[in-house]
């Protein structure tokens, strides 16, 4: 069989080379945002509708352009951004490829309607799928505005992909926050059907905007200068006590270039070292200068990663200027101690046979596994994280399968435990007839919580209690973003939301279950945490009650009575699913007597 190779149409091209920088909604956004930014502008305004899925525009106040450079800025490859290979080396502007337009016409309906400053008129252009229609003259401000229309529409593989309109706005908001960071002399608003979800304003300077995107946190946040080595760095970074369990602000900038660079985030972390508690996320906005000759922004089609001609040292300059700033006179932190170290983990996991070295705690590891039946189809999951630190995982869950049954048993004889004993304050142990169980106190009452949540998603009418002093909650824009699409989720467990202006929530009863809700910074914690977890799960309701779930159980280091040990393990033996946490670890361990007794020499 002989396979002819033909040259594809034009129009095949675009649309395949649109995929590698269009993928969704919130790309189209980010290039049209970068073009305002490129463009001069001061003022950006960026209006959407259904997710970006039906209509996006972008309204600027920047340079505009002629009618001639209006027909040529469509055509692919063509930019006024690079004349001649050496620009490729000091490339100032957000854009360069001369790609975006292109790609964006031939995958939409797009219409651009500009006016240079200089002219008297200006123009639009239409270009539908990729098809160009004639130019007109119109009457408009100086500036350039872009509407795209139907995105996707005739590549029916891609618009599949695109998720729930909240999805994409959130992509949408978090395209526009990046560039917001990286441009704090630049206004932006950002509307999505009518409503306003940022609105950053042009004159607060780099503080102002850091305030803006890290939530107003005067008290909270701390500012840190550096400059060594021609890099010079600006951070507005969280103080120690500040930190959340999210990452989800963390923003660095490069001549200002929003982008991902691991080692860069990491150097912030060694930078905090020991006063960052543990799992905990700094918040920051960093933005780097440096001679434009040490980096090359042209390795990424979506220039999201750049690369430094000597990225350690730039490492270096962020970590010294964190860690300066953390244990300068005016941060008040010299005194701050990381937390005790935890508690020496159980002396079991120190046998010599397992070879796990003290004080390495992997007691989780170290142990017979043993799995109900029912609970195999998360075989996967917890094999993950048994298999982490050491290949144990397999083997046992093999052997784990073929023993089975016997833990719902020993689950039952817990009802009927002679004793429970507390281990330092982190989990629970008890003798049962053919061995030990111990059961990880936060992780059980997390599941527990879990499961009470998704049941409250299924029923009407949750007990609330009202509170004398409603809380008001400061959101970012992504944190509103999430609770709006989760309002509906936390008023069924309880909660009662209002949103009272851009960027403030009142909290005003929650889930009378709620013992423990200090100053409210639970609620905080569970949006934050949200925000991850929807990364990371399909279903928005199984995300809302995982974040609840974490921030709402028992934790490590609390101390808990008998009568409390029991309650758990009453509601863990009426879980649905008692032996895997929310996150996928194990809840309870069976230590089999045979096991201790090989361990003991006693064959
Ligand atoms: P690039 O940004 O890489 O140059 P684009 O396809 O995004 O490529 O844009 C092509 C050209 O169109 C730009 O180089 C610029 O000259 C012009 N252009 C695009 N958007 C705007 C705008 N909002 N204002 C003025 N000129 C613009
Ligand atoms: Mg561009």
């Amino acid at each position: 069989m002989s396979v002819k190779i033909h040259k594809l149409s034009e129009n095949l091209v675009q649309k395949i080379s649109a995929g590698e920088v269009i993928d969704r909604p919130a790309s189209v956004v980010k290039e049209l945002v970068e073009n305002a930014i490129d463009a001069q502008a001061r003022h950006v305004h960026i209006e959407v509708v259904a997710g970006g899925r039906q209509s996006i525009t972008i309204v600027d106040d920047g340079v505009g352009m002629s009618p001639e450079d209006l027909e040529t800025c469509i055509e692919r490859h063509s930019t006024s951004k690079l004349s001649s290979p050496s620009d490729l080396f000091a490339i100032a502007t957000l854009g360069f490829r001369g790609e975006a337009l292109a790609s964006i016409g031939a995958i939409s309906r797009m219409t651009i309607e500009t006016r240079a400053a200089e002219a008297l008129e200006g123009t639009r252009l239409a270009v539908e799928g990729g098809i160009r229609r004639d130019p007109v003259s119109i009457g408009r401000a100086r500036g350039t505005t872009v509407s795209v229309r139907n995105i996707f529409f005739n590549t029916p593989a891609r618009r599949k992909f695109l998720r729930r309109i909240e999805t994409e706005t959130r992509h949408i908001t978090q395209a526009v926050v990046r560039l917001a960071v990286a441009y704090p002399q630049i206004g932006f608003r950002l509307v999505h059907e009518e409503r306003q979800i940022l609105d950053l304003s042009a004159s607060n300077g780099q503080q102002g905007r850091a305030e803006e995107i890290l939530g107003p946190m005067t008290e909270s946040l701390l500012h840190a200068r550096g400059d060594d080595d021609g890099i010079g760095v600006e951070a507005f970074l969280s103080l120690p006590t500040a930190c959340t369990g999210s990452k989800a602000k963390q923003f660095l900038v490069v001549r200002g270039r929003p982008i991902n660079s691991r080692p860069l985030s990491q150097a912030v972390y060694r930078g905090y070292g020991g006063l960052l508690p543990r799992d905990r996320h700094p918040s920051f906005v960093i933005w780097i200068e440096l001679d434009p000759r040490k980096i090359d922004v042209n390795v990424h089609p979506t220039k999201r990663e750049i690369r430094f001609a000597d990225e350690r040292r730039v490492s270096k300059v962020i970590e010294e200027t964190v860690r300066r700033s953390l244990h300068g006179p005016e941060s008040g932190f010299q005194s701050y101690r990381q937390h005790e170290p935890e508690d020496q983990p159980v002396t079991i996991g120190e046998s010599p046979e397992m070879g796990i070295p003290p004080g390495k705690e992997n007691v989780a590891h170290t142990l017979e596994v043993e799995f109900p039946k029912e609970s195999r189809r998360h075989l996967d999951r917890i094999s993950l994280s048994l298999r982490e630190p050491s290949d144990f995982g397999a083997e046992a869950l093999e052997r784990a399968s073929r023993e089975g049954e016997s833990s719902i048993d020993s689950l039952k004889k817990l009802e009927s435990a002679p004793a429970l004993w507390q281990l330092h304050r982190k989990y629970i142990f008890t003798p049962i007839e053919d061995g030990v169980v111990i059961i990880d106190q936060h992780v059980a009452h997390e599941r527990i919580r879990y499961e009470e949540a998704l049941q409250c998603f299924a029923e009407e009418g949750v007990a609330s209690q009202q509170l004398l002093f409603p809380l008001t909650v400061n959101a970012s824009a992504l944190e509103m973003e999430v609770i709006r699409e989760a309002r509906e989720l936390f008023e069924r467990l309880g909660f009662g939301i209002r949103e009272f202006g851009p960027g403030t929530v009142i909290v005003d009863a929650i889930p009378s279950n709620l013992t423990d809700w200090g100053e409210g910074e639970i609620f905080n914690k569970i949006v934050n945490e949200l925000l991850e977890e929807k990364e990371e799960r399909d279903s928005l309701q199984e995300a809302v009650a995982a974040s609840y779930a974490c921030h709402t159980s028992i934790r490590a280091g609390q101390k808990l009575t008998e009568n409390e040990m029991k309650n758990i393990i009453r509601q863990l033996l009426n879980a649905r699913e008692p032996f895997v946490c929310p996150h996928g670890r194990p809840i309870m361990l069976k230590v089999p007597l045979k096991r201790l007794d090989r361990m003991f020499g006693r064959t």
